[in-house]
This record gives C-alpha cells, structure tokens and sequence, in this order.
C-alpha cells in the first residue's frame, strides 16, 4: 500500500510524462536491473550497483501498481505467492529425513 506522499509522486509523474513514457520507462529500468545482475555475476558491477538499479524497479513497479490498480495487482500477488508456496511443498514433499 502506497503512501499519500507515493500516490503524490506518482500522480505528478503521470501527469507529467504521460502513460506510455512511464511504460517504457519501466521497461528500461527493468532491463537495466537486468545487465546489472548479469554484471554482478561476472563480477563486472558490485552490490551498490545492483541495489540501485533495484530502487528504480520498485519506484516504477510502485508506479505501475498504482497505474494498473493496486488491489488487482495485490490480488495477482497473493496469487502467485500460493502458487509458489504450492510448488515449494510439491518440491519439498521427498525430501523429508534425509537432512
Ligand atoms: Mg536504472
């Protein structure tokens, strides 16, 4: 859940840059964090660089979350958590007693 002053800045930055932009700026960001990671495996970039391309994904994602509608995008959440919890069990299930 986003705070007034998240909402604020979010509100401002539509109004400023349009929806497309902001789609696209989220898929820039998104690929940025992308070769970040990559970098970081190959020890071509550190942790700080990483953690920074990480805070510009979750601005945009909490743009898109308010753009999308934050209660649809909580829903596919909660969701997905169950789907992986479900999947964690099911990967889990055999390996009980052996550690
Ligand atoms: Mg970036």
């Amino acid at each position: 859940m986003p705070h007034d002053k998240d909402t604020e800045l979010y509100r401002r930055t539509l109004a400023t840059w349009g929806e497309q932009a902001q789609h696209d700026q989220a898929v820039e960001e998104c690929a940025e964090l992308a070769t970040a990671l990559l970098h970081y495996r190959r020890g071509k970039a550190g942790a700080d660089q990483v953690i920074d391309e990480m805070a510009d994904v979750i601005l945009m994602l909490g743009q898109l979350r308010w753009m999308f509608g934050s209660e649809k995008v909580d829903r596919a959440v909660t969701r997905k958590r169950a789907k992986l919890e479900a999947l964690l069990r099911q990967v889990n299930s055999g390996k009980g007693g052996e550690g």
